[in-house]
């Protein structure tokens, strides 16, 4: 990497030009980030946005990004969740380097501004209760009323709020609040609460405290303490920044970071909400955080989206200043894209039929020499095993074929790919009339796929050798909604897809797939992309179906259906 910052960025938007004209008219020599999570949960999609922009903004212009846990809020944060944000960042691309930071690190520096604030007439205990509070907060339209503690003196606040620290209240029976202006039209400027009690242990703090920060105090303060320079939140804070700002301009913070806010990401067919994901996490609806139809990120991995093709769906939506929803498809594009390019090529049969080759000697097995990926020669070949009995997918055989219908039927030739030409001579059944094996005879002239005398199948089939194959479970996978607005008339559990999963057993995989490690991706040849599931043992493969090959994000971009 270059150490001279650039002042250029590789893609323009409404931050990217903030930072560099920081940078060109000298008011920042290095850009400090940061990805701020709170460790409540899994990271979802939503949040890849956030640090496809923060890191990669970070990265571009010469600087750095933190990566900051914002744990204020003990009784809802887990290490699991700290340890799933890093794996996560990870994953994605990114390197928080040494600045790896906590909330809960500055508790002592936190609670000192708090007492600064007590000192300077700008902040004061409050014994109201929380529904007092909410009931003297006014409305949009109507100034909030003052608390009668407001203008207490600052000797008093100062003794209530160390004995707050000390423990001597139980959870909500104080709280400290700033003394700014409760007619304010925002909101969020009428005197905000800076500490509430809560009687619980941290994490990381343990019982050292029984008071915690808000996050409108924590967060800002944090950032001027990492001395970050640009402080990216999604849109819902924009109405906070007045107080953001308030803190730092009354508070001796070591320097000034500037809030900038950006369009938070909404994907059709899916929920991206933490509290919302947890709900389907713990009443089961899903096999956990991780579930491949979670738009967690730990679940997109699972489901086999490479890194590459989430950070390619973050440059092409972008950045703006309004809410929209995006198309599922335009991910599943980006993803396909990559995946079209690296994934390797694969044999397998999702519902096998099997296929006796008459004239092909019993015992013989060739290895058939197949194209790793047609898309990049450099992947090189493999050797499929070929031999007298094979699967091919029960799809692709017809007994009375409609006219479009090309593939196998009786009578008719086609191609097994890198294979043989096959004709199917005859229709085995079971008493039910079920089909349970086809005869055939094969050209032995056509080896490799192609016939001397020019004849060309209308059809293509992939094709397993039974001898060879190897079972395996194979779970498809689909919207875990049925509405592109999940919850938008009425009750989102409703809303979920019931067919989200199917789970097919008795499939039959190339053997060359027991090689696949967990984190790669393979194109079942025809089928779509899939990739090994950490539920996989030794012998008894599991793959999910990441993707099918059909890529309708073009398709709805064509009807205009897509604005960007
Ligand atoms: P959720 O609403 O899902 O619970 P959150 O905003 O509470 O998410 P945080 O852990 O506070 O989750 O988020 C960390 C960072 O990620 C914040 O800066 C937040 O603005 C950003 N972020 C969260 N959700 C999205 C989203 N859907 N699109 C873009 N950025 C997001
Ligand atoms: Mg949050």
């Amino acid at each position: 990497m270059s150490s001279e910052p650039a002042t250029t960025p590789e893609r323009g938007d409404f931050i990217r030009d903030i930072v560099a004209a920081d940078l060109r008219e000298g008011r920042h020599k290095t850009i400090v980030t940061r990805f701020p999570p709170e460790p409540n949960g899994y990271l979802h999609i939503g949040h890849a946005k956030s640090i496809c922009l923060n890191f990669g903004i970070a990265r571009e212009f010469g600087g750095r990004c933190h990566l900051r846990f914002d744990d204020t809020n003990p009784t809802k944060e887990e290490q699991e969740y700290i340890d799933s944000i890093q794996a996560d960042v990870h994953w994605l691309g990114f390197d928080w380097g040494e600045h790896l930071y906590h909330a809960s690190d500055y508790f002592e520096q936190l609670y000192e501004w708090a007492v600064h604030l007590i000192k300077t007439g700008k902040a004061y205990v409050d014994e109201l209760s929380a529904d007092e509070v909410r009931e003297h907060r006014g409305t949009l339209t109507e100034p909030g009323r003052n608390s009668p503690w407001r203008n207490r003196p600052v000797e008093e606040s100062l003794d209530l709020f160390e004995r707050m620290k000390a423990g001597e209240f139980a959870n909500g029976a104080k709280a400290l609040r700033a003394k700014i202006d409760m007619a304010s039209p925002n909101i969020n400027l009428r005197d905000p609460v800076l500490y509430r009690i809560l009687h619980a242990a941290h994490p990381r703090t343990g019982d050292a405290w029984c008071i915690y920060p808000t996050y409108d105090f924590a967060h800002g303060q944090s950032d001027a303490i990492e001395g970050i320079t640009h402080s990216i939140c999604t849109l819902e804070f924009e109405v906070h920044r007045p107080l953001y700002e308030w803190f730092i301009d009354n508070l001796p913070v070591p320097s000034h970071p500037r809030q900038i806010e950006f369009a938070r990401l909404n994907v059709t067919y899916t929920v991206l909400s933490k509290r919302v994901l947890l709900r389907l996490v713990n009443e089961g609806h899903v096999r956990g955080w991780d579930d491949p139809r979670m738009p967690t990120i730990s679940g997109l991995r699972r489901r086999g989206f490479p890194a590459e093709g989430i950070r390619d769906f973050a440059a092409l939506i972008g950045v703006a200043k309004a809410d929209s929803t995006v198309e599922v498809e335009m991910l599943e594009h980006c993803v396909r894209d990559v995946l079209n390019r690296k994934a390797l090529r694969r044999f397998a049969v999702l519902d096998p039929l099997k296929v006796v080759v008459e004239n092909y000697p019993e015992g013989r097995v060739e290895e058939m020499e197949a194209p790793n990926n047609p898309e990049d020669p450099a992947a090189g070949t493999r050797k499929v095993p070929f031999s007298r009995e094979l699967w091919i997918e029960r799809e692709d055989f017809m007994e009375e074929p409609p006219p479009k219908f090309f593939r196998l039927a009786p009578g008719r030739e086609v191609r097994l790919r890198g294979a043989y030409f096959v004709t199917c001579t005859d229709v085995v059944k079971d008493a039910a009339g079920r089909i349970t094996e086809l005869r055939c005879t094969y050209d032995p002239a056509t080896r490799g796929g192609d016939s001397p005398d020019g004849r060309k199948p209308k059809a293509t089939l992939h094709w397993l050798s039974a001898a060879h194959a190897m079972p395996a479970e194979v779970r498809l996978y689909d919207h875990l909604f049925t509405r592109p607005d999940p919850g938008a008339e009425g009750d989102l559990f409703a809303d979920l897809n019931p067919e989200s999963e199917k789970v097919l057993t008795g499939c039959q995989l190339e053997p060359s797939l027991a090689e696949v490690p967990v984190g790669e991706t393979v194109q079942f040849e025809r089928l779509g992309y899939f990739c090994p599931d950490p539920d996989s043992k030794p012998g008894a493969p599991v793959f999910n179906r990441t993707l099918t090959l059909k890529d309708t994000w073009a398709k709805l971009r064509a009807q205009g259906r897509h604005g960007g």
